[in-house]
């Protein structure tokens, strides 16, 4: 009868070892899988915020175009490089030049106004900077069938006034490249590496065969650091 108890006892004791082994296999592997779950749920995180991480965004824009000697060749550059940029075309160089605006409209680019004669709008009457403005919206409207929604102000002169009767958006920049002045490439590049940031709009000519080829050694540079060149449009709610 002694053996019986003891037999049951040794048999009882068995049975809860098991099971307590079972419980703590059971609890490692519960506590692997939360842990798998947890680095999962950090990976996932670590993808949505990189997919939601903005990349820096900047702005090329040429002004005083388009040159029929320097433009297609700046076309042909930024086509290669996948880059979109903004031409502020001045109205007295649209004609002659039709097909050249159409290639520009046709390969994804944005086209402004500068004004038909170059004229300092601040400087005139509002009548005549008026004139200036809508008569050079006409002609690229000619041409592509849209009217501008942007200007950029020869010299960075704008007027307030002039709000009221046309109804456009002045676009300035914060990089002068002074490129029409330097016609020098290395100086483009540093004033560009010494003063871009996030949300930047450089200010280029496309009339200068030295602004091209510095204009396509910009968007090297900044693409190897980063930054994502949009139209003016994309840096400006109107
Ligand atoms: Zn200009």
């Amino acid at each position: 009868m002694k053996k019986v108890k003891l037999l049951i006892a040794a048999i009882m004791i068995a049975i809860i070892s098991a099971a307590a082994l079972l419980a703590a296999c059971l609890s490692k592997s519960e506590a692997r899988l939360t842990a798998a779950r947890v680095i999962a749920g950090k990976g996932m995180m670590k993808l949505v915020e990189s997919s939601m991480e903005e990349r820096p965004k900047v702005a090329l824009t040429f002004d005083d175009g388009p040159s029929r000697k320097y433009t297609p060749e700046l076309l042909d550059g930024l086509k290669e490089k996948g880059i979109h940029a903004t031409f502020f075309l001045m109205g007295k160089n649209i004609e002659g030049n039709e097909e050249l605006v159409k290639r520009i409209q046709e390969e994804g680019h944005l086209i402004g106004n500068h004004t038909y004669n170059h004229v300092q709008l601040n400087k005139i009457s509002a009548a005549l900077a008026k004139e200036e403005i809508e008569k050079t919206s006409n002609e690229i409207y000619k041409i592509t069938g849209e009217y501008p929604t942007y200007l950029r102000p020869p010299f960075g002169a704008w007027r307030k006034d002039l709000e009221l009767s046309v109804t456009m958006f002045p676009v300035m920049w914060d990089v002068d490249t002074l490129d029409w002045e330097s016609k020098n490439v290395t100086s483009v590049l540093h004033i560009v590496e010494n003063n871009v940031e996030d949300g930047s709009i450089i200010l280029m000519h496309d009339g200068y065969k030295t602004s091209v080829e510095a204009a396509l050694k910009v968007v090297d540079m900044l693409t190897e650091e980063g930054y994502d060149f949009v139209t003016v449009d994309k840096l400006m709610v109107p």
